[in-house]
C-alpha cells in the first residue's frame, strides 16, 4: 500500500515534490497515525532548502493532526481513534539531564519530525506513541495542526519571556508564529503588545487579532526608538521575524532589564552590544518550540477559544506551490494541506 508524501527533492533549494511512497509498518512502541492536516511551517522551508544540512527526500512536516488508526502491542498511552500531534519534538531519550528536568527538546539524542525523521506531511504517519500528544475535544482539527509548531513555540518564547499582566511584549514577525504569538501575549498572557513586520497585510492581520501597536520596519528610520517613545521600551521581544536586522532591533526596543527571545532562524549572526547588555542588564535567550506538557496547554487554550489560529486549507497537491509562498512571503497566518482528500484547488478543482 502506498501514500502521498511532500518530499525534500534532490537539488535542496527549498523546492518540494509530492510522490507516493510505501505506508510505514508500526513498530515497538509506535502508533500509525491518519493525517488530517499538516501546516507549513518556515522550518520545513529551510529544511528543504538544506539551512541544516541536505536531506534529499525526507517526508518533511511538523503540524501534523491525525486519527491513530494501530498501535503496536506493547503501547498503553494511545488507542486506536485518539487524534493526536506530529510534532518538531517528535521523541526525546527519556533519561538524560534535559529530558528528566522539563526540557526535554534540548535533548542531545532528539528525533524531530520532518528533519531527523519522517514527518507528518503525507497520508500516513508513524509516532513515537508517548511523545505524541493528544488534541483536546473541541479544537478543529486544522487549527489544532497550526498550534501544533507556531501555537506551542510562541506560547513557549513568550513564557520564556517572563511576560506578565500588564507589560508591553513585542513580537518582531506577524507570519504564521507571529500572528498566534500576539495572539497568546494579548489573550493568554493579557499583555499589551507591538506587532513588527515588513509586510502591511501581516500587520493588519495582526491588529485584528488583537495587537495595540503594529510598525512597519521599511517605513518607519528608527523602529527601536520609536518603541521606546511609545512604550518606555518593552519588557521583553519574541523574535520570529527570519532577518537579522529584527533580532538587532529587538535588542534596542527592550528597556533596562529587558528579555529578548530567539525563535526565528535566520542563517546569519546577530550584534549584541556588551556594554548594552551589561550596563542595561538585557537577557538573551534561545527559544525551541515546546515540550508535550507546553503543546497540552497552547492547544487547551486553543480549544476554550482564547487563541484562534488563521488557518487557510489547501489540498496536498498545492504543496509545491504553498512552499514557494511561503519563500515570497505572501501567506497570511498559516497554510495548511489537507490529507483528507476534502480541500479542492480554488483554481482548477483538482
Ligand atoms: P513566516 O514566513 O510565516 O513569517 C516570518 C515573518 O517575518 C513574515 O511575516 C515576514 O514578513 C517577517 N519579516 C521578515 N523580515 C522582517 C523584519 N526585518 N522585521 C520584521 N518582520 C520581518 O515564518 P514562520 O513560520 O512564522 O517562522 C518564522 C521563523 O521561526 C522561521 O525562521 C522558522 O524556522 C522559525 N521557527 C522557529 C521555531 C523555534 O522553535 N525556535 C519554531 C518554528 C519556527
Ligand atoms: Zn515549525
Ligand atoms: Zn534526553
Amino acid at each position: 500500500m502506498t501514500m502521498k508524501a511532500v518530499v525534500v527533492k534532490e537539488v535542496c533549494d527549498g523546492s518540494v515534490e509530492v510522490i507516493q511512497k510505501d505506508i510505514p509498518k508500526v513498530g515497538a512502541g509506535e502508533a500509525l497515525v491518519k493525517v488530517e492536516y499538516c501546516g507549513v511551517c518556515h522550518t520545513d522551508l529551510h529544511v528543504a532548502n538544506g539551512d541544516f544540512g541536505k536531506l534529499p527526500g525526507r517526508i518533511l512536516g511538523h503540524e501534523g493532526i491525525g486519527i491513530v488508526t494501530e498501535v503496536a502491542p506493547d503501547v498503553t498511552s494511545l488507542r486506536k481513534g485518539d487524534r493526536v500531534s506530529i510534532a518538531w519534538f517528535f521523541e526525546g531519550c527519556g533519561h538524560c539531564e534535559y529530558c528528566t528536568t522539563g526540557r526535554e527538546t534540548l535533548c542531545r539524542s532528539v528525533k524531530n519530525a520532518g528533519y531527523s525523521v519522517d514527518g507528518g506531511m503525507s497520508e500516513y504517519c508513524l509516532v513515537t506513541a508517548d511523545y505524541a500528544v493528544k488534541v483536546p475535544e473541541g479544537l478543529d482539527p486544522a487549527q489544532a495542526s497550526s498550534i501544533t509548531c507556531a501555537g506551542v513555540t510562541t506560547y513557549k518564547a513568550i513564557k520564556e519571556a517572563g511576560a506578565a499582566p500588564g507589560q508591553w511584549v513585542a513580537i518582531y514577525g506577524a507570519g504564521g508564529l507571529g500572528n498566534l504569538a500576539v495572539q497568546y501575549a494579548k489573550k493568554v498572557f493579557n499583555a499589551h503588545v507591538v506587532a513588527i513586520d515588513i509586510n502591511n497585510d501581516k500587520l493588519a492581520l495582526a491588529k485584528e487579532v488583537g495587537a495595540d501597536l503594529v510598525i512597519n520596519g521599511r517605513e518607519v528610520d528608527d523602529v527601536a526608538a520609536l518603541i521606546q517613545e511609545k512604550t518606555g521600551g518593552c519588557h521583553s521581544a519574541v523574535v520570529t521575524a527570519v532577518s537579522k536586522v529584527a533580532f538587532n532591533q529587538a535588542v534596542d526596543s527592550v528597556r533596562a532589564g529587558g528579555t529578548v527571545v530567539a525563535v526565528g532562524l535566520p542563517s546569519e549572526m546577530m550584534d549584541l552590544s556588551i556594554v548594552k547588555t551589561v550596563l542595561d542588564g538585557i537577557r538573551v535567550v534561545g527559544s525551541l518550540v515546546g515540550t508535550r506538557k507546553d503543546l497540552e496547554e497552547a492547544f487547551q487554550f486553543g480549544a476554550e477559544g482564547l487563541v484562534v489560529p488563521v488557518v487557510q486549507k489547501r489540498p496536498v497537491e498545492d504543496a509545491p506551490a504553498v512552499f514557494e509562498e511561503m519563500h515570497a512571503g505572501t501567506i497570511q497566518g498559516r497554510m495548511v494541506l489537507d490529507f483528507t482528500g476534502e480541500t479542492t484547488c480554488s483554481c482548477c478543482h483538482h
